[in-house]
């Protein structure tokens, strides 16, 4: 019998020796890699030692809980994670058609999840379109809950368009096209600040020497402009003994550390980074973006090292995190046992390091580090890696166990 993991007021992770994980296996690819991803986890969680084991509990969400409950994300998975604190989940089908929700947008919105976490670096010889894609090692901080994702839109025409149109000429004197659809772009200090607040922490917790905030201040002073603002604000107001600004670095020191001072909080526009995660990868390392922008980064840093097929992810929120892929469901390939199980099997990595299993993350990332040098690799990888053999999604699950 497993037990649950705790936090405490201050937000520390207590995970007990067996812990209680809630799972869900997800639709279309999803079995496929959670079969494979579960094997890595139980062998490397056994090899870690210390007498740990998981007591794996699936709850429902998708079209398997619609199937079964009527409802594609029933209260009592909610209830689970709630419960439990920590989960991992496989994709999940978004259906096409109006008024059908996605599972995974509800997930986010019900639990708070507010940041979307992602680490991106480089697993050679995994092909990439870049010359070095060695130099990628970002972990991504992306809000989640705000700016034009939060989901406030009126249709051209619609009675709620004109007004807003109207009201916009009231106070601004602006004529909008009559016609005009109409999105809300809220950016507020407590949301932005808990993202970058989290992604100092991070920075802080893992050696990291940077935190970079990516905006477009320049153009949307009070939304975009005020995240760079609140994200300074709460490095100087909550960390200030070990952060500088970059401004500061330069100015006063000549660009060396000041003894004591452990993370440099820089911000460049959104148009610029993403030159330079192209140009000078190396100078970045953790990075704290709005919603949008985050989005837009996270894909484009995951095609910089090969690709979705190995691009893990995380939703946190306060005390609670569900660990997922980046990738989706992949109906095309579901039941073939044909893709990449890494993505999920990564997540489970970040999962493990978030519980304070430290040991076991580090094995399971050397693992798919070694699996990947064998060049025996499913088919989105093998199409470019030259010397490389074509194994199933099992088959390469078993050679990551196999590395563990
Ligand atoms: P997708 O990520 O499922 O597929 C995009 C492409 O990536 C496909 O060509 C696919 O073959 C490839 N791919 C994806 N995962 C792979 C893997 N593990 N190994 C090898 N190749 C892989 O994106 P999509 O087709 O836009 O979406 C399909 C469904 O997934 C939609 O219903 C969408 O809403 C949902 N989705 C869910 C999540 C989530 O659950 N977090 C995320 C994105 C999309």
């Amino acid at each position: 019998m497993g037990e649950a993991i705790t936090v405490t007021g201050d937000g520390q992770i207590c995970t007990p020796k067996n812990p209680v994980i809630p799972f869900v296996p997800g639709d279309g690819i999803g079995p496929d890699i959670w079969v494979a991803a579960q094997k890595v986890f139980d062998t490397a969680v056994v090899r870690a030692g210390g007498g740990r084991a998981i007591d794996w509990l699936e709850i429902k969400a998708g079209e398997k809980a619609l199937k079964e409950t009527g409802d594609t994300l029933p209260e009592a998975s909610l209830d689970a994670i709630r419960t439990y604190h920590v989960a991992i989940k496989g994709p999940l089908t978004t259906p096409v058609g109006k008024g059908i929700r996605s599972v995974n947008v509800a997930l986010r919105r019900t639990l708070d999840l507010y940041a979307c976490v992602r680490p991106v670096r480089y697993f050679p010889p995994v092909p990439s379109p870049v010359k070095h894609p060695e130099d990628v090692d970002m972990i991504v901080f992306r809000e989640n809950t705000e700016d034009v994702y939060a989901g406030i839109e009126w249709p051209k025409d619609s009675p709620e368009a004109r007004e807003v149109i109207a009201l916009v000429e009231k106070l601004s004197g602006r004529k909008l096209r009559e016609d005009s659809g109409i999105g809300i772009k809220p950016m507020s200090p407590f949301g932005s600040k808990r993202l970058v607040r989290m992604a100092i922490q991070y920075a802080l917790d893992h050696s990291r020497t940077s935190v970079t905030l990516v905006h477009k201040g320049n153009i949307m002073k009070f939304t975009e402009g005020g995240f760079r603002q609140w994200g300074y604000e709460v490095a100087a107001e909550e960390f200030g003994d070990v952060t500088i600004t970059e401004a500061e670095l330069w100015e006063q020191h000549n660009g060396v550390m000041p003894a004591g001072k452990k993370l440099v909080i820089k911000d460049r526009i959104a148009d610029a980074m993403f030159q330079q995660v192209l140009l000078n990868p190396s100078d970045y390392s953790v990075l704290a973006l709005p919603n949008l922008n985050g989005d837009y980064m996270s894909d484009a840093l995951a095609a910089q090292v090969g690709g979705l097929g190995m691009a893990p992810g995380a939703n946190i929120g306060k005390g609670v995190a569900i660990f997922e892929a980046t990738h989706g469901s992949s109906p095309k390939d579901a039941g073939q046992n044909k893709v990449n199980p890494s993505a999920v099997i990564l997540s489970g990595a970040m999962m493990f390091e978030y519980m304070g299993w430290n040991d076991v993350a580090a094995m399971i990332r050397k693992a798919v580090a070694k699996a990947v040098q064998t060049r025996r690799v499913t088919f989105d990888l093998q199409a470019q890696m030259e010397g490389s053999t074509l194994v199933s999604c099992s088959e390469f699950g078993d050679e990551i166990a196999a590395a563990l």
